[in-house]
């Protein structure tokens, strides 16, 4: 649905219209959306969702846009980017609760400090609060599942935001119900951890993050391309079809990590689509296993 842009401006002032989305994604890619919002408190995301739900105005949520295939032609209507702005973080004991734009790896290093152990996982994920719970995000052998209370949900078709527990938000591997919900918005998320000594917590983040940095091709890119389908990882598959280096435009199968297609500047969602599209036939027809892209298309 294509709204005029003077609605849009009516109904969300403070809403960029026309804006490149290609700015807010890891990748750098991504058409424009016909209005930007980027809320700075609980009660303007609440007062924009609702207003977007009286006047029927479809609402896409971006993260930190660490996961998302933005197509060329961008995103109609309305565009809520919940990153860097709503960042509190409230703890009370082992519990904490973060607000759905706070990136996980500033998470990583809060809950470390605070001597809690359970989320230094998440010093490798760079999205938000938000997506990380849309994703079930995890690395090093956990997962947001592990560690997740609960999350509040505005559920347009309720118009009201509902707690539910981790249990309600079925997650499983890079997936939770809000995939089958479109327009559920991830408000604040609530964790409980265990007692840790924060030094020790500290080091294990450094660790990690040295790992990332010898492994992880050094351009733009949306991380893990494909979801696991095997035992064997899908970068291993790729890598055994020969795929490395493999090119579409400026989209490059990476020869660092074959799971990463990078962009070297100036990419298209076409091209990363097609060449996404390619190494899927090409895995399938030599190896017979179907890869799933972990990736989220947009637009
Ligand atoms: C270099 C690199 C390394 C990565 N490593 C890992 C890794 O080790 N493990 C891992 O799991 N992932 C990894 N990722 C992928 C990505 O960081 C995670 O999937 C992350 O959880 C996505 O969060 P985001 O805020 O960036 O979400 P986005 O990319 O902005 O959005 C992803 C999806 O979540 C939805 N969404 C976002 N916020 C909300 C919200 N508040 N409410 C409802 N829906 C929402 C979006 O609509 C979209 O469908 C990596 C990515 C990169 C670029």
């Amino acid at each position: 649905m294509r709204l005029h842009a003077e609605t849009l401006q009516c109904l969300f002032p403070s809403a960029k219209l026309d804006e490149p989305l290609k700015r807010y994604t890891a990748w750098k890619i991504g058409g424009p959306a016909d209005a930007l919002l980027e809320p700075t408190s609980a009660e303007e995301i609440e007062e924009a969702l609702r207003t977007a739900g009286e006047h029927g105005v479809p609402v896409t949520v971006l993260g930190g846009g660490t996961n998302v295939l933005i197509r060329d032609s961008g995103i109609r209507s309305l565009t809520i980017r919940l990153a860097k702005s709503l960042t509190k973080v409230a703890f009370t004991g082992l519990s904490l609760t973060a607000d759905a734009g706070v990136l996980y790896p500033v998470l990583a290093n809060k809950t470390a400090s605070q001597g809690l152990a359970g989320l230094e996982f998440a010093t490798g994920i760079p999205g938000s609060v938000g997506g990380a719970v849309y994703m079930n995000a995890g690395a090093y052998g956990s997962e947001t599942k592990r560690v997740l209370d609960w999350a509040d949900v505005y559920r347009p078709e309720e118009g009201r935001i509902s707690r539910l527990s981790n249990g309600d938000l079925g997650l499983g591997y890079r997936h939770s119900v809000l995939h089958e919900r479109p327009g559920w918005v991830v408000l604040r998320a609530g964790y409980t951890l265990e007692p840790g000594d924060s030094e020790e917590l500290k080091a294990r983040i450094r660790e990690f993050r040295s790992q990332r940095m010898n492994g992880s091709p050094n351009r733009p890119s949306c991380g893990s391309t494909f979801k696991r389908a095997t035992n064997d990882s899908p970068g291993r598959l790729i890598e055994v079809c020969g795929l490395k280096g493999t090119r579409v435009g400026q989209i490059e199968v990476s020869p660092v990590h074959a799971n990463y297609l990078v962009n070297h500047g100036g990419g298209s969602a076409e091209d990363a689509l097609k060449l996404i599209e390619h190494v899927r036939k090409e895995v399938f027809d030599r190896l017979g296993v179907e890869l799933e892209p972990e990736v989220r298309i947009l637009g």
